[in-house]
């Protein structure tokens, strides 16, 4: 019997590290809302809608019919990779430039509506493991198994910092501290679907968990 697995959290507290091995182990699929989000926002960014100074919502709004968003499996990554009209943007959603947008590109209630829709679809046949902010709370309030997932915000920049680097970004551990600090805040306080712990999620902590430590504590949950 397949279930649904709405995985939640804060910016970088490895919910798609977590999400891709569930979903690798139990054969379902993964789907990182995230990817979606930062897909949008790097059209809104490739067609000058968005800047340090300003952003044009309606410009955004009013061309939305015009994204194409999805997602194709990669055999040697073992996941899949996310498209933007037809364009493979996985590396380029990642960068920290898109990250300092993409809290205010997602707080749009049209472009949540457009998105939860497609996530919808894209987990109706049960088999899913999905991350993101919203997935136990609004795009699956019925998945049977819900995680919430925490971290200090020096330990989430960290990783990030981590990550960064060693895809070859030059970025500064401050900055990107910023930047979660910055995307936790916008997150939790939108007025749309703003990040919130399910009632009926499972917190977990995972500061200082290894990462098979965490695997294995989720997988009995899985299992339950
Ligand atoms: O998961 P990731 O950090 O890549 O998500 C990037 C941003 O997309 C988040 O900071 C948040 O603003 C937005 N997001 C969202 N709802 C989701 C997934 C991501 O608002 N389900």
């Amino acid at each position: 019997q397949k279930i649904t697995i709405a995985i939640d959290g804060f910016s970088s507290t490895g919910k798609s590290t977590v999400a891709k091995q569930l979903a690798k182990h139990l054969g379902y699929i993964y789907v990182d809302s995230g990817a979606m989000y930062r897909a949008v926002t790097l059209y809104t960014m490739q067609n000058g809608w968005i800047d340090k100074d300003h952003f044009d919502v309606i410009a955004l709004v009013t061309n939305l019919d015009k994204i194409t968003i999805s997602f194709k499996f990669n055999d040697q990554l073992g996941f899949a990779e996310v498209y933007l009209n037809g364009e493979n943007v996985e590396k380029q959603i990642r960068t920290l430039e898109v990250s300092s947008y993409v809290s205010k590109v997602a707080a749009i209630p049209e472009v949540r509506y457009q998105l939860v829709k497609q996530q919808h679809q894209m987990g109706k046949d049960k088999g899913v493991v999905m991350d993101g902010r919203d997935i136990g709370t609004v795009v699956f309030p019925n998945a049977e198994l819900k995680l919430f997932m925490t971290a200090s915000a020096e330990t989430r920049a960290q990783r990030r910092y981590d990550e960064l680097i060693n895809r070859g970004d030059q970025v500064n551990y401050e900055d990107v501290l910023k930047n979660v600090r910055e995307r936790d805040y916008i997150d939790s306080n939108r007025e749309n679907s703003p990040l919130t712990k399910a009632e009926d999620a499972i917190e977990i902590d995972n500061s200082n968990l290894t990462l098979e430590q965490q695997f294995e504590k989720i997988l009995s949950l899985v299992k339950k």
